[in-house]
């Protein structure tokens, strides 16, 4: 503990659980919470409180940034595909001696029929027996995965994308939540036959795995990346009670 006595959290970021786990502990008398965002998106949803943006420079910068803060405990409430910044969390923290959480939203359950895939390339590999006019909901990284498929693509994200894309791409610049009819009627509007997304688990975008099931378009998920063995938990609740029982 340091401070003056505060309890001094950092929070990885970039999320909402993120967020609202920065509110509770911001209200907490005793914490002071940071909170760290990779700087990826040009107007990022704040979270309360103290903010730092962009990278520490791998697990030993994060290692140092620790030291140099004396930090007392840190929640990776990043998101679950964000696997370089939780690998560099895991090893900074067993060195610097800093316990650790992970807060990770559960995953959706794969229902049948849908296409289970572990990477981008294997999505893309999967496309061409499948349809023709595809959804791609999988951020704005990695897009260039799909650059070599003459079919047509709507990608939707927060950002526009950087090239490489394919060449028959319309992006759809849009920030969830989104709602089911909303999904349905853009689906039907686009003449959508195949939804890529990643396993991002929570309710904000699910909608559109439901609007894709009622259509009968097919869907291709992309799995997680494994976690390091680091303890976890799934709620706000939880990642508060882990720092009051700490
Ligand atoms: P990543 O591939 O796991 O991380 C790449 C590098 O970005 C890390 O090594 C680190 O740089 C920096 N970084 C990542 N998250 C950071 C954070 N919260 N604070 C400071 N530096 C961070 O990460 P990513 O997949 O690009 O995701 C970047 C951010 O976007 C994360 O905060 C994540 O929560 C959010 N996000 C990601 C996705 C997704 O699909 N991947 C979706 C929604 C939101 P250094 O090595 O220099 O420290």
């Amino acid at each position: 503990m340091q401070d003056g006595g505060a309890t001094r959290v950092l929070v990885l970021g970039g999320t909402g659980e993120a967020r609202a786990l920065a509110a509770r502990l911001e209200a907490e008398p005793g914490v002071r919470v940071t909170s760290s965002l990779a700087g990826r998106v040009r107007q990022p949803n704040l979270p309360e409180g103290e903010v730092r943006v962009g990278g520490f420079g791998g697990a030993d910068g994060l290692a140092g940034w620790l030291r140099a803060e004396q930090v007392d405990a840190v929640i990776d409430a990043t998101h679950p595909f964000a696997h370089v910044m939780t690998g560099n969390a895991a090893r900074a923290c067993a060195a610097a001696g800093v316990p650790l959480l992970v807060l990770r939203r559960p995953a959706w359950e794969p229902r049948p029929g849908w296409h289970l895939v572990t990477s981008l390339d294997e999505a893309a590999a999967a496309l061409p027996a499948l349809g023709e006019r595809i959804f791609l909901t999988t951020g704005r990284q990695g897009l260039s995965r799909f650059a070599h498929l003459d079919l047509n693509f709507l990608v939707r994200a927060v950002d526009p994308p950087d090239p490489p894309l394919p060449p028959n791409t319309t992006t759809l610049l849009a920030r969830g939540p989104f709602s089911f009819d909303d999904e349905v009627a853009l689906l039907r509007e686009q003449r959508i036959d195949v939804l890529v997304t990643k396993n991002s688990g929570g309710q904000l975008t699910s909608a559109k795995l439901d609007a894709a099931d009622e259509l009968g378009i097919p869907v291709v998920l992309v799995q997680r990346p494994p976690e390091p063995p680091v303890p976890a938990v799934s709620t706000v609740d939880e990642a508060v009670r882990w720092i009051h029982d700490g």
